[in-house]
């Protein structure tokens, strides 16, 4: 059965003021599940209204007031673990053992942790005076825009949502028209929580109208963004003429070196991870690997000994590791890819198969597949695939590495592998990334900050440092002498 979905405007559930509506696509099997509104810039004012509107009430509470929402909005996702999980499934085609253990329980884990540390965020006095006193305050932005993406159809929504809300802003979220179905119901979610009418909305249509306008509408403070780098400059460029702030999460083209010493078996194990993880649809995801060249021949036959052995299927299955990838575009996409890598002079190591079920036939699926002897110059090791496709390349001496790691316009993430904790430590600090792991990839935890440089974009989602992007520190100064006793008075007498 095909499912209406409406959108949340102002606390109430309703369609496009066109009537038009877009199909939602269930990428393991090619099958329409639910049509949601194809809105346009008329939804997004009537958005910006209702949570400008909102924004007194929400940033009158008390910080522990929504922190108990927050909580409360944690609770109630959980409660609906199943429910959410299955719906993520079906529009974005993550196995059912991601989206139930990983997914769900992270957006409520989330909320947990922004509700808790906004408690203690806080401005500062500073050391001026002795003759007044001197201090910053955080204050709420006000309306701000969330753009989202498909990879995490849920998880990125309260990334940016938890954030925002728990420091006083009011929320238009603008989900991925390819996977909108969970953000819609993050959104009732929110409402059952008691969190008031208009704080958050969630809105759907194309990008280029209805996130486009609400980039350009004077009303939004901030716009947090994560996806395409293109769509990032794009959004830059509109968003100066309001000189709105944009945070922006884009793309990446990550690295994964593994040093002389390196424990050949634990790097495997991250590989597989770090590659294949959600389809290796992951902005961090590792997709240039740079092998020590006296460890390469063991590294790339273990790693393609462990990459037969993921299993491709039914994603309501438990039994399914990976999933389709989520959209017929995107799986034309790789495929060009794969075809131009093989005849660009890269060694094709292992290409897997997509599952032969019959009822599977339709769906998007992409297996693992490693090219072998590839340089830098190559497009396999230069452009973001977005999906489960590798290559490798060998180096000779650390400085190498570091110049082949760092000759990318992406500044997202990296890892290194080695038992030597110095050496990993000195080449992390020469590498151009916002996160470098040692002996991990793909680790990333509510405390810990996430964001890159370069044309990855800048600001932080997570950790303490997302509070910077969803508040304005204003200072405030009070004399405390009643007398003009003001150094710089002088200068006009
Ligand atoms: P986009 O950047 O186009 O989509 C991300 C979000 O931005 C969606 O909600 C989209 O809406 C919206 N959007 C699109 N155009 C505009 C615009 N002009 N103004 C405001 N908002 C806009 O990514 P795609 O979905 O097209 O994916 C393309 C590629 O981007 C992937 O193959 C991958 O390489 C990369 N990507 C990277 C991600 C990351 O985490 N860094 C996440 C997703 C993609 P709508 O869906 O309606 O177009």
């Amino acid at each position: 059965m095909v499912e209406k979905y409406k959108v949340l405007i102002g606390g109430e559930w309703g369609d496009s003021a066109s009537g038009e509506t877009s199909e939602v696509v269930n990428p393991a099997n090619g099958e329409v599940v639910a049509t949601v509104p194809k809105c346009g810039a008329g939804e997004v004012d009537a958005c910006v209204t209702a949570a400008a509107a909102a924004f007194p009430e929400w940033s009158g509470k008390t910080v522990a007031e929504r922190s108990k929402l927050l909580l409360e909005l944690s609770r109630l996702i959980m409660a609906n673990q199943e429910s959410l999980a299955r719906l993520e499934t079906m529009e974005h085609g993550s196995p059912i053992r991601k989206t139930m253990n990983f997914d769900v329980p992270l957006c409520a884990e989330q909320l947990e942790y922004f509700a808790g540390v906004a408690r203690g965020i806080t401005g500062e006095t500073l050391p001026v005076g002795p003759w007044c006193l001197s201090m910053t305050v955080r204050q709420p932005l006000g309306v701000v825009g969330l753009i989202t993406p498909w990879n995490f159809p849920a998880l990125m929504v309260v990334w940016k949502l938890g954030a925002a809300l728990a420091m006083g802003n009011t929320c238009i979220v603008k989900p991925p028209s390819i996977a909108p179905l969970t953000a819609l119901k993050l959104g009732g979610l929110a409402m059952e929580a008691g969190i008031p009418k208009g704080v958050v909305n969630v809105i759907t249509g194309p990008g280029e109208t209805v996130g486009e306008a609400l980039v350009g509408h004077p009303g939004v403070a901030k716009i947090g963004f994560t996806g395409d780098t293109a769509t990032g400059k794009r959004i830059m460029r509109v968003a100066s003429d309001t000189v709105k702030q944009v945070g922006l999460e884009l793309g990446g083209k990550n690295a994964f070196v593994i040093l002389e010493d390196a424990d050949v078996d634990s790097a495997v194990e991250g590989a597989v991870f770090g590659a294949y993880f959600n389809t290796g649809q992951v902005c961090a995801a590792a997709s240039r690997f740079y092998v020590h060249q006296s460890l390469y021949d063991e590294f790339s036959e273990k790693f393609v000994a462990a990459s037969k052995t993921l299993r491709l299927g039914d994603t309501m299955d438990f039994a399914t590791v990976l999933g389709p990838v989520a959209y017929k575009g995107h799986r034309d996409k790789i495929a060009g890819f794969v075809e131009r890598a093989k005849n660009s002079g890269a060694k094709l190591l292992f290409e897997g198969e997509r599952p032969s079920a019959p009822a599977l036939q339709e769906g998007y699926f992409v297996a693992p597949t490693i090219f072998g002897d590839c340089t830098n110059d190559m497009e396999l090791m230069r452009d973001e695939i977005f999906g489960p496709v590798v290559g490798l390349s060998r180096f000779g001496s650390p400085d190498e590495a570091i110049g082949l790691v760092n000759d990318t316009p992406y500044g997202l993430s990296a890892s290194i592998w080695t038992k030597d904790t110095r050496a990993g430590l000195a080449m992390a600090s020469q590498i151009q990334a916002g996160t470098v792991w040692i002996n991990e990839h793909l680790i990333i935890f509510c405390e810990t900050p996430w964001g890159g440089c370069k044309e990855s974009g800048w600001g932080k989602d997570l950790s303490k440092m997302v509070f910077d992007e969803y508040t304005m520190t204003k200072h405030i100064y009070v004399d405390l002498t009643g007398q003009p006793v003001k150094p710089w008075y002088g200068i006009l007498k």
